[in-house]
C-alpha cells in the first residue's frame, strides 16, 4: 500500500540523541536536547510538582473528559501568569484562551486560526534562525513562511537594524512571530528599549504580533522580566496572540501543558473567537489531557506552592547562568581563540556558541560531545562534573 512513500529525513535534534545513546564513552555529553538537567545531569521533577501530584492523588480525582478548550481554572491562571491579573484584557473579559498540547499544540492551534481567519495576510515572518518546528507548523497550517533577520553571526548577537528593516519592508498587516524571551536557538533577546521600538514599528506597519513564550521564568529566573515584551505590547494596545508552554518552567515536558490566547477588542469578539477555537480543536484531538493542567492549577492557584515554585524556577535559571560563567571563564583561561562573551550574555536554555559544523563534528568524534550542527548547545546539559571537560574539548577543537 505504501510503496510510493519515500523515506523522510530524520529529525535533526532527535538524531543527536540517537548518536549520543550509541556512544559508549563514560565521558559522553548530550547538549542537543532541550530539557533541563540538574547538577548531576539528571532530569528534574520540581518539588512543587511532586506536592501537587500528592494533593491530586489524595483528592481521588476522576478521569472525566475536559471541555474542548480545557480546564477553566488552568487557563485563567495561565493567563494571569502571562498577562498579569490586572491587565486590561483580563479585567475587561476580552481574552479568548484555550488549553493546548504544550507550546507546540498552542502554535498549531494559533496558526490554524490565522490560516482560517487572519484577513490582511496569510504570510508569517519568522526570525532567522528560529525554532525549527515553527516552519513546518506554519506551512502545515496553510501559512506562507517568510523570514526577518535576527542573528548576526559576526557579533554573535542581535542584528537589530536588519530585524527592523525586514519588519518594515514586509507588506502592511503581515503576521510577525516574536520569541517573547530566551530566543531558541540563539539565546539572544532584544533589550527592553528595543522591544519598545519594535512595538512602535509593528503598530506603524499594522502587523499582527504573535508571541511564542516557551520559557517564562526559565529565562531570567523572574517571571515578570520574562513577560516584559508580552505585557508591554498589550499595554500599547496590540491585540496579540500568545502561545505558552509549561514544559520548561514547571518541568512538565511530557505532560504537554500549554495555552493559546487571543487578545480581543470586546467580550463579544472574545466569544466569537472562542467558538472558532473550539471548532479548530474538536476535529484535531477533541479535548486536552487533564493531569498536567491540574498540576499547574494546583501550583499557580495556591499561594504557598506558587511562592515555592518561583524559587524553583529561579534555581533552574540560576544554575544555567552559573554554567555560562564557568564555561566562559574556562574558555578564557585556556586561551581559546575567539570572543566568548556571548556565552555569558545569551539568555535561557540555549547558547549559540559560534562553533562551525566541522568543529561540532570533531567534538563528537574526538570527545563524545553531541550538539546540533548549527553549534547550539543546551546549557542545561552542563554541570560542575562536565563543564571543564567540555570547555577543554571546545578549546582543542577551535585550536584545530
Ligand atoms: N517554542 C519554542 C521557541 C520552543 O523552544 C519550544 C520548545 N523547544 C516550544 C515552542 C514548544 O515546546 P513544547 O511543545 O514542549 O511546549
Amino acid at each position: 500500500v505504501w510503496g510510493s512513500v519515500v523515506a523522510g529525513p530524520p529529525d535533526p535534534i532527535l538524531g543527536v540523541t540517537e548518536k549520543f545513546k550509541a556512544d559508549k564513552s563514560p565521558k559522553k555529553i548530550n547538549l542537543g536536547v532541550g530539557a533541563y538537567r540538574d547538577g548531576n545531569g539528571k532530569p528534574y521533577v520540581l518539588p512543587t510538582v511532586k506536592k501537587a501530584e500528592q494533593k491530586l492523588f489524595e483528592a481521588k480525582m476522576d478521569k472525566e473528559y475536559l471541555p474542548i478548550t480545557g480546564l477553566g481554572s488552568f487557563t485563567k491562571l495561565a493567563a494571569e501568569l502571562a498577562y498579569g491579573k490586572d491587565s486590561k484584557p483580563l479585567v475587561e473579559d476580552r481574552l479568548a484562551i484555550s488549553q493546548s498540547i504544550s507550546g507546540t499544540g498552542a502554535l498549531r492551534i494559533a496558526m490554524a486560526f490565522l490560516g482560517k481567519f487572519h484577513e490582511t495576510s496569510k504570510t508569517i515572518y519568522l526570525p532567522t534562525p528560529t525554532w525549527g518546528n515553527h516552519i513546518p507548523i506554519a506551512k502545515d497550517s496553510g501559512l506562507t513562511v517568510k523570514h526577518y533577520k535576527y542573528f548576526d553571526k559576526d557579533t554573535v548577537g542581535l542584528d537589530f537594524e536588519g530585524m527592523k528593516a525586514d519588519i518594515k519592508s514586509a507588506p502592511d498587516g503581515s503576521i510577525v512571530l516574536l520569541h517573547a524571551c530566551a530566543h531558541n536557538p540563539t539565546g539572544v533577546d532584544p533589550t527592553e528599549a528595543q522591544w519598545r521600538e519594535l512595538s512602535d514599528l509593528v503598530k506603524e506597519k499594522k502587523h499582527f504580533a504573535f508571541f511564542d513564550m516557551a520559557y517564562q521564568g526559565f529565562a531570567s529566573g523572574d517571571i515578570l522580566k520574562d513577560a516584559y515584551a508580552v505585557r508591554y505590547f498589550v499595554e500599547q494596545g496590540h491585540q496579540i496572540l500568545l502561545c505558552q508552554s509549561f514544559a520548561k518552567n514547571m518541568g512538565l515536558y511530557g505532560e504537554r501543558v500549554g495555552a493559546v490566547s487571543f487578545v480581543c477588542d470586546s467580550p463579544e469578539e472574545k466569544a466569537k473567537v472562542d467558538s472558532q477555537l473550539k471548532i479548530i480543536v474538536r476535529p484535531m484531538y477533541s479535548n486536552p489531557p487533564v493531569h498536567g493542567a491540574r498540576l499547574v492549577s494546583e501550583i499557580l492557584g495556591n499561594q504557598e506552592l506558587y511562592n515555592e515554585w518561583l524559587v524553583e524556577v529561579k534555581g533552574m535559571a540560576d544554575r544555567i547562568i552559573d554554567m555560562r560563567t564557568k564555561l566562559y571563564d574556562t574558555l578564557v583561561r585556556l586561551e581559546t581563540p575567539g570572543e566568548w562573551k556571548h556565552i555569558k550574555s545569551q539568555i535561557g536554555m540555549f547558547s549559540f556558541t559560534g562553533l562551525k559544523p566541522e568543529q561540532v563534528e570533531k567534538l563528537a568524534e574526538k570527545a563524545s560531545i553531541y550538539l546540533t550542527k548549527d553549534g547550539r548547545i543546551s546549557m542545561a546539559g552542563l554541570n560542575d562534573g562536565n563543564v571543564e571537560y567540555f570547555a577543554e574539548s571546545v578549546s582543542k577543537a577551535v585550536k584545530g
